[in-house]
């Protein structure tokens, strides 16, 4: 039985990285019918929070990648908190002090420090050669019985070659000459992190570890105590880093790269900025509309989970085809270990907003409607996403938008009226020395008879209709109609076309 897990330690946010070792964890789980388990690596106390494993846990629920073992939900492999399997991890250092394969260390950090010097000098590997390795019992007992404290080190055998057969890099030999005799318990009674991972992947039956390429070199230590207890290694997968476009190091400066951030601009257009925009109509709110566009797809609000989801996924990984847009679903059938790719990813973030665009566009149109016209109704543009303003405005954007937050940048220069810089401007001067007022009146006596209404009412070619009964009238046409006609309504020389315009405006 396939059984895989995430191992965050809580330290911050969860980022781009970690929600793709999630995504790849928890794609393979759901393909091979196994289990994904979280585990909260929070044995450095001093940098843990419930916090940050609460916020880790809220991004994961909003990717939708669910456990089916860890926090919250339990399973048969408890605790899922390091820092409450502090007496497993004894009881597995006492067993290897038992078999002679960890002893006690009393080198003194002054002593340590002196060997580490002294290796420098002689240009040989950093590595334990102090003299408790092969001390004998007498003294080791003598040293305990003093009270004085001791860590705990890892004999690790000489000489051997240690490999793994890794699901994405193939075959990767370490030499523990390479390798000293390493802690696995410190003097203050913490174990140390290599240490919990060996003996939670064993006891927790994982099967796969597919983890960031950046542990790769702690899986010698890794693998060597598995050995050291007749477990049986699970099978490893070293994922490819994350780049920026750059190239460089994915990394603050370029811009947003936890998945809360992401959520955050989702939350900073629900605060909204007024009501903004020339001339808007107030219309009732309505209720309704929360319950329509969701309140899920508001906190979301820019990206829509599934978007970032394929996004994610093509992060160090392909089909083998052109294919990039692909739903949850049609991931969990695709995706396979053997094409998770080793060169590096490069997180592009102008491909995931056309991304999230793409996975817009894919929503039935009713729910596009009503997620851009709660993104309105978030940023005041609108009051209510149900009326036929605010459809209509949706209707207008929903060609172009790739983040619900842009909805409302994009429908506010429909919505303002800047006629006198229009017609100020230097392409305006034909139009005006073309009598512009002529067609603005036209346009006003229409809309005060009520004649433009009825003509909007009659839809599309209602107003077509209309406006070719003015060109008639004043023996205008082309250009010379269409322009003057659009700036009057307008107020600019450039937009939507005018007939899809009007039901917004009118
Ligand atoms: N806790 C480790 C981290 O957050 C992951 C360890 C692992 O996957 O083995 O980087």
């Amino acid at each position: 039985k396939i059984k895989v897990r995430f191992a965050p330690s809580p330290t911050g946010n969860l980022h781009v990285g970690g929600a793709r070792t999630a995504l790849f964890n928890w794609l393979y789980a759901r393909k091979v019918g196994g289990k994904f388990v979280l585990r909260v690596e929070d044995t450095d106390t001093a940098r843990s929070t419930r916090e940050s494993e609460e916020a880790m846990k809220e991004d994961l629920r909003w990717l939708g990648l669910d456990w089916d073992e860890g926090p919250d939900v339990g399973g048969d492999n408890g605790p899922y908190r390091q820092s409450e399997r502090a007496q497993i991890y004894k009881e597995y250092v006492d067993q290897l002090v038992a078999k002679g394969v960890a002893y006690p260390c009393f080198c003194t950090d002054e002593e340590l420090e002196a060997m580490k010097k002294e290796a420098e000098e002689k240009k040989l590997p950093p590595i334990y050669r102090g003299k408790w390795s092969s001390a004998s019992k007498e003294e080791v007992d003598a040293m305990l019985a003093s009270g004085a404290t001791c860590c705990y080190r890892f004999r690790v055998p000489p000489g051997k070659e240690i490999f793994i057969d890794d699901i994405v890099r193939g075959r990767v030999t370490w030499n523990t000459d390479t390798l000293g005799d390493f802690v696995i318990l410190r003097s203050n009674g913490l174990p140390v992190y290599n240490f919990c991972v060996a003996i939670d992947d064993a006891l927790m039956g994982i099967t796969h570890v597919l983890r960031a390429e950046e542990h790769l070199p702690n899986t010698l230590r890794q693998v060597l105590i598995y050995q050291a207890l007749n477990f049986t290694p699970p099978a490893f997968g070293h994922m490819s880093l994350i780049l920026a476009p750059d190239k460089s190091k994915l990394s603050k400066r370029h811009g947003a790269t936890s998945v809360g951030e992401f959520k955050q601009q989702a939350r900073a257009a629900l605060r909204g900025t007024g009501n903004g925009g020339a001339g808007l109509r107030r219309l009732p709110a309505a209720a309704p509309c929360l319950r329509q566009g969701g309140v899920a797809g508001l906190r979301s609000g820019g990206f829509l989970a599934p978007a970032m989801v394929n996004y994610l996924s093509l992060l160090g990984w392909n089909d083998g085809t052109e294919k990039e847009i692909y739903s949850v679903d049609e991931l969990q059938t695709a995706f396979a270990l053997e094409r998770i790719t080793k060169s590096p990813a490069v997180f592009d973030r102008v491909k995931l907003s056309w991304m999230n665009g793409q996975h817009l566009r894919a929503l039935p149109e009713e729910e596009l409607l009503g997620r851009i016209g709660a993104a309105l109704v978030a940023d005041g543009v609108v009051t209510s996403p149900d009326s036929a303003f605010a459809k209509a405005l949706a209707g207008l954007v929903k060609g172009s938008v790739e983040l619900l937050t842009d909805c409302a940048a994009q429908a506010r220069p429909l919505l303002s009226y800047p006629l006198a810089e229009t017609v100020a401007s230097e392409e305006f001067k034909p139009f005006l020395e073309d009598n512009f007022a002529e067609v603005a009146q036209a346009v006003v006596a229409a809309s005060d008879s009520g004649e433009l209404a009825a003509a909007v009412a009659a839809g599309h070619d209602g107003y077509k209709k209309w406006v070719n009964s003015v060109g008639k009238a004043q023996k205008r046409k082309g250009k010379r109609l269409f322009m003057p006609m659009r700036v009057a309504f307008t107020g600019r020389m450039q937009g939507p076309d005018v007939g899809d315009l009007l039901p917004a405006l009118a």
